[in-house]
C-alpha cells in the first residue's frame, strides 16, 4: 500500500470509515505499544499517549499530531512548535455528550443514586420511608461552573431545565452565556463559597492543576457536591478523600483521575462518590466524529492546507 505513512491509534480503527483514510498508509498502534521510530508524517494518538520532544526526535518527518480529544495536555506544545509540527484537537463534536455525562453525575450525586441501587440490590430495602436517602433539591439550588467554555456553557444551559441558579468562573466574561442563562461571573473562591454543586470544566494547565485542594475544598459549603469531568489533575485526590471522609463534602462525581486507570486508594474507598472510567464523550456518534475530525485534520495538513481545528493554547 502506498500513501503518506501515518500512525493511528489502533483503538480507533472501527470508528473510522475506511474511505476517509484514502491516500494514507496507516500503521495501527495499540495504546500499550511504545511510539515507534520512523518516517511517519502524521499521528492520531489517544489522550493517554505522551507526544513530546523524545517522541518527535524518533519521528523526524512528523508534520501533524491530530489528538483524538479536545484536551491536549498529552502533547508538548513547545516541543511541537520548535519542530513546526501542527497540533490539532477535536472540539465541539464532544460537547453535548460530555455535558450530558456531567449531568448524569450531578443527578446521581444529588439524588444518591448509587446508594439507592445498592440498597435495592442487597435486599436491604424495607419499604418507603419519609427520610430514606434524602438528597439535594436541585430546583432553586446554585450551580458553580469553573471554566465556562464549550462544555461548561453546555452544562449551564442544561441547568436551566432543573431550575438552578448559575455562577461561573472564567478568565474572560461570557456575556452571551450570561444573557442566555442569567449566569453571574465570580472569582473562584466566592463561587466555591456560594454554590451547592461545583462542576469543573477548565483544561489542565499549570494554573489549574491542583486548583481543588485542602484550602479550596474548605471553602465549599457543607454538604456541597463536586463534579469533575475535565481532567483529574485539577483535584488533589487525597484532599478530596479527606473532605468526603470527614463529611464536609456531600458527594463527588468524577469521570477523570490523576493517574488513570489507577485511582488514589483513599479516594476509591471514600464515601458518597460516583466514580466513572473516563467516559465523558463515550457515545458512538461522538466517538466517530472525534476520530473523523482527527483524520480530516491529517488529510487537510498533508494536502498542504490549514488544519481544521488547530490547538490554540
Ligand atoms: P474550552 O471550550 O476551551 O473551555 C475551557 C474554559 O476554561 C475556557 O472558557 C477558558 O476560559 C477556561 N479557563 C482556562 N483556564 C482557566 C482558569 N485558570 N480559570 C478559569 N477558567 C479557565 O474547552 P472544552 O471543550 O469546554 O473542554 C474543557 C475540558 O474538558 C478539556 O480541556 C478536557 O480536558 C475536558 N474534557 C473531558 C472529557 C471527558 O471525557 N471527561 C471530554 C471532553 C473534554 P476563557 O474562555 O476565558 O479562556
Amino acid at each position: 500500500m502506498s500513501g503518506f505513512p501515518v500512525l493511528v491509534a489502533a483503538e480507533l480503527r472501527e470508528l473510522i470509515e475506511p474511505s476517509l483514510l484514502d491516500g494514507l498508509d496507516v500503521t495501527w498502534l495499540r495504546a500499550d505499544e511504545p511510539t515507534p521510530e520512523g518516517d511517519f508524517v502524521a499521528a492520531i494518538p489517544l489522550l493517554s499517549r505522551w507526544m513530546g520532544g523524545t517522541e518527535f526526535k524518533r519521528l523526524p518527518q512528523m508534520r501533524i499530531v491530530a489528538n483524538c480529544a479536545v484536551g491536549y495536555n498529552n502533547v508538548d506544545l513547545v516541543a511541537a512548535e520548535m519542530r513546526r509540527i501542527v497540533v490539532t484537537n477535536t472540539p465541539d463534536v464532544l460537547t453535548a455528550a460530555t455535558a450530558d455525562l456531567t449531568w448524569a453525575l450531578i443527578l446521581a450525586c444529588a439524588r444518591r443514586l448509587l446508594a439507592g441501587v445498592e440498597l435495592v440490590k442487597s435486599g436491604g430495602w424495607s419499604g418507603w420511608h419519609p427520610q430514606l436517602l434524602l438528597g439535594l433539591e436541585l430546583d432553586g439550588a446554585t450551580l458553580g461552573i469553573v471554566g465556562a467554555g464549550r462544555i461548561g456553557q453546555a452544562v449551564g444551559k442544561r441547568a436551566l431545565g432543573f431550575g438552578m441558579k448559575i455562577r461561573y468562573a472564567s478568565r474572560t466574561p461570557k456575556p452571551g452565556f450570561e444573557q442566555a442563562t442569567g449566569a453571574r461571573r465570580l472569582e473562584l473562591k466566592p463561587l466555591l463559597k456560594e454554590c451547592d454543586v461545583v462542576t469543573l470544566h477548565v483544561p489542565k494547565t499549570p494554573e489549574t492543576q491542583g486548583m481543588i485542594n485542602l484550602e479550596t475544598l474548605a471553602l465549599m459549603k457543607p454538604g456541597a457536591i463536586l463534579i469533575n469531568t475535565s481532567r483529574g489533575d485539577l483535584v488533589r485526590e487525597e484532599a478530596l478523600a479527606i473532605a468526603l471522609e470527614e463529611g464536609r463534602l456531600g458527594a463527588a462525581g468524577l469521570d477523570v483521575f490523576t493517574d488513570e486507570p489507577d485511582i488514589h486508594p483513599r479516594l476509591r474507598a471514600a464515601p458518597r462518590t460516583v466514580l466513572l472510567p473516563h467516559i465523558g464523550s463515550a457515545t458512538l456518534g461522538t466517538r466517530r466524529k472525534m476520530a473523523e475530525t482527527a483524520v480530516a485534520n491529517v488529510q487537510a495538513v498533508l494536502a498542504g492546507g490549514p488544519p481544521l481545528t488547530p490547538v490554540v493554547p
